[in-house]
């Protein structure tokens, strides 16, 4: 059986070589060295030094390369080390267009760092492709969205985006943390690069920082290559393989987040207390349809709006079940605040705008018995203030 016409679940399972070829170790192993030695002059065994290629990122690498559908993957260190490092990419009077509801260490990239390199960036509402079109300069060199973004859960086409950015020469990325290629493969619609917090979903256990960047062409692979190595930002061994042994269990994990999710954000949306709900596997959430259409699933990412904001405080000291703290898409359930966390980076005139304010809670839902949530975040909203 060929290797590309197996199922999400088995690549997720068995990696890109899967086990160590010399010895038949089911688990790959860890190569935990800085440095390989050369046979000769002018020869090599594929592996010179680390930074530049490591046996165990490797196969990382052609892990999640496969699993995106790319020609190749890069593993940094971070989630942030990977966007930071793909951004040299671009040049001073470059202008990128970026989706406003985004994660807001990207937010603080673009506006502490890219911007006083000389990169200008416009910051709207990516649903809307006619916004993007009046958007677009004679400079502008690419477009960043999340899809869904983070917090508020808007669903951009990537495809209608692609027909047009082809048509311009813009590189379009697509930041897909919050489904993961298990959901959602933007390379497939039409994106040329796709990033990841690795730390989250794809890691799953809320133990390990990375970030991968994930390429569709052969041109771009060699420009990411060169700034990969150059700038320095990539993932340990010992942290690759903590990634490949938490991938091969991200089908399962997402199925059962997402099956959660969906008991949770049905019942949230019955309470009296809470006012909104932003939930894309609702079928009223406005995004449904569109993510019916590009994705396979929605994910297990929930935003929603309380009452008031002593209430909002009252939950986040009250959960017991579901941890109060930063992060996301690990096997246990946490409760975020955006306002003050996540979100902090970003100007309050944009969070008003875009509804990021003291009552919206973000809920990053895990793999325990739903019951045990539901019943926790009810003691926490009935509870003593
Ligand atoms: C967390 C996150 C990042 C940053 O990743 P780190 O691994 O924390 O550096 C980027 N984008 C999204 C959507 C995230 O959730």
């Amino acid at each position: 059986m060929k290797k590309e016409c197996l199922h999400m679940e088995t690549k997720l399972v068995h990696g890109s070589r899967g086990g160590d070829v010399h010895t038949g170790a089911i688990s790959f192993p860890i190569y935990q060295s800085a440095t390989f030695k050369h046979p000769a002059v002018n020869e090599s065994t594929g592996y010179d030094y680390s930074r530049v290629q490591n046996p165990t990122r490797e196969e990382l690498e052609n892990t999640i390369a496969a699993l995106e559908g790319g020609t190749a993957g890069f593993a940094f260190s971070t989630g942030m080390a990977a966007i930071a490092t793909l951004f040299h990419l671009f040049s001073t009077g470059d202008h990128i267009i970026v989706s406003d509801d985004l994660y807001g260490g990207t937010y603080r990239l673009f506006e502490e760092i890219c911007k006083k390199n000389g990169m200008e960036f416009s910051y709207i509402d990516t649903r809307s492709i006619d916004n993007i079109r009046k958007s677009i300069k004679a400079n502008t060199r690419g477009i960043f969205i999340e899809t869904p973004s983070n917090p508020m859960m808007k669903v951009t086409d990537i495809e209608a985006l692609n027909k047009f950015t082809k048509d311009n020469s813009i590189i379009l990325m697509v930041d897909n943390t919050f489904l993961t290629p298990y959901f959602q493969r933007p390379l497939a619609l039409g994106a040329d690069i796709v990033v990841h917090s690795g730390t989250k979903y794809l890691g799953g256990h809320n133990d390990t920082l990375a970030g991968f960047v994930v390429v569709k062409e052969e041109e771009m692979r060699e420009k990411i290559e060169l700034l990969h190595k150059t700038v320095g930002a990539v993932l340990a061994p010992f942290d690759c393989w903590l990634m490949l042994r938490g991938i091969k269990t991200l089908g399962i994990r997402m199925k059962k987040q997402q099956e959660n999710a969906i008991e949770i954000a049905n019942w949230l949306k019955k309470k009296e207390e809470v006012e909104k709900v932003y939930y894309v596997g609702l079928e009223d959430h406005e995004g449904y349809t569109l993510s019916r259409k590009q994705a396979t699933g929605f994910g297990a990412m929930i935003s929603f709006v309380v009452k008031n904001t002593a209430l909002a405080e009252k939950i986040l000291k009250n959960v017991k079940v579901i941890s109060f703290a930063e992060s996301l898409g690990g096997v246990e359930s946490l409760i975020t605040y955006p306002i003050t966390q996540t979100h902090a980076s970003i100007p309050e005139e944009i969070r008003k705008r875009l509804g990021i304010d003291e009552r919206l809670l973000r809920l990053s839902v895990g793999i325990e018995d739903v019951n045990d949530l539901i019943s926790d975040l009810e003691e926490a909203i009935e509870g003593e203030e």
